[in-house]
């Protein structure tokens, strides 16, 4: 049974090291690899930020969190951590789905959360650093016999396959002439804040003004921005500047914090995630794409799925 991913970003990865585990032998097209792609933006933490629909997200959340787990207990140098932190709200907020299941949730008492805002939750959750993550899956996938093609695919049709698995992000948009992708904007700023130690998540400002701080090996990443329908990678200085200044009314040292580097992304955004399996092409084809901004969050749930549809394809 021949088997194709087309798209080496995360989603690809996860999908073919789960397809590897359940005994198939699938081939990773792609016309761009780490760390090119843009799941080597993405800050990463775990948190499912601008994905739909709702009633899928809670299982492949929940499942990922979990995996994450065992990763960062199992496989420290994967670029996998579990990093307590805390979100901040403007309002009073309502349970949420995910409260159950993160490690050591609780909302924060009265005195803890900071003047001008109403709300705030703190819990421990996976910090996912994609400059060693990436490569991690990669080498996973290579050491069990995974091969990589470097090729853009145009048509589908000319994909040598008996089951196709589309992972190609915002270039589902051409590839399968779906206009429901579109791009989401995202722009971070990486500086050298060691003393940091724990994540901050402020959603007072809306999407696109939020504050994040996300602590990682080498650097911590300060974001963010969320423009939607920009798809030029241009970085807005000021933006960064307003990023940093955000940031460093959670942590004040991040005044000093040197600038590393500046990046953006764009999201592949959709109403909802497309994770179905298609019978319009010669062969089956299995999408999954559209994550939004959880691409990372929810990358191993949707692999666990995507490879469950594999199996009932396989006569
Ligand atoms: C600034 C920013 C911060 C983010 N932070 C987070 C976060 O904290 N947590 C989180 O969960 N998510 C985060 N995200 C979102 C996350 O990055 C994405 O949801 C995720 O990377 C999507 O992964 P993917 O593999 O589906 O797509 P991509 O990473 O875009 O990979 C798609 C792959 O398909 C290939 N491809 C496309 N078209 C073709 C074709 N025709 N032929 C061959 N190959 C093709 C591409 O080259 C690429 O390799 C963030 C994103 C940004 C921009």
């Amino acid at each position: 049974m021949k088997i194709a991913i087309i798209g080496g970003g995360v989603s690809g990865f996860t999908c073919a090291i789960c397809l590897q585990k359940a005994g198939f032998s699938p081939t990773i097209y792609s016309n761009k690899w780490s760390p090119e792609t843009t799941s080597d933006v993405a800050a990463a933490v775990w948190y499912p930020f601008t994905v739909e629909p709702l009633d899928k997200v809670t299982v492949w959340g929940e499942k990922s969190y979990n995996t994450f787990y065992s990763i960062s207990v199992e496989s420290p140098e994967s670029g996998v951590h579990i990093v307590p932190g805390y979100d901040l709200f403007g309002e009073k907020m309502p349970k949420q789905w995910w409260q159950h299941f993160v490690k050591n949730f609780r909302k924060l008492d009265a005195h803890e959360i900071p003047e001008g805002y109403a709300d705030g939750f703190s819990f421990s959750t996976p910090i996912i650093d994609m400059r060693y993550y990436m490569p991690w899956l990669e080498k996973r996938f290579l050491a069990c016999g995974g091969k990589k093609i470097t090729q853009k695919i145009h048509d589908i049709a000319n994909v040598e396959a008996d089951i196709i698995v589309n992972c190609t992000g915002l270039g589902s948009r051409e590839l399968v002439n779906d206009e429901e992708v579109y791009p989401l904007k995202g722009q971070i700023v990486k500086v050298d804040a060691p003393e940091v130690k724990e994540f901050r998540q402020d959603f007072k400002n809306g999407p696109n003004h939020l504050a994040y701080i996300i602590p990682r090996k080498d650097n911590c990443v300060l974001g963010g921005t969320t423009d939607a329908n920009i798809s030029d990678l241009s970085i807005d200085l000021d933006a960064a500047q307003a990023i940093k200044k955000r940031c460093a009314a959670l942590i004040p040292s991040l005044n000093e914090a040197k600038i590393l580097e500046h990046k953006t992304g764009l999201r592949p955004a959709r109403k909802a995630v497309r994770l179905e399996i298609d019978h319009s092409f010669s062969v089956p084809v299995v999408h999954n794409y559209g994550h939004g901004g959880a691409g990372v969050t929810i990358s191993w749930g949707c692999a666990y799925e995507v490879c469950d549809h594999v199996k009932s394809l396989v006569p």
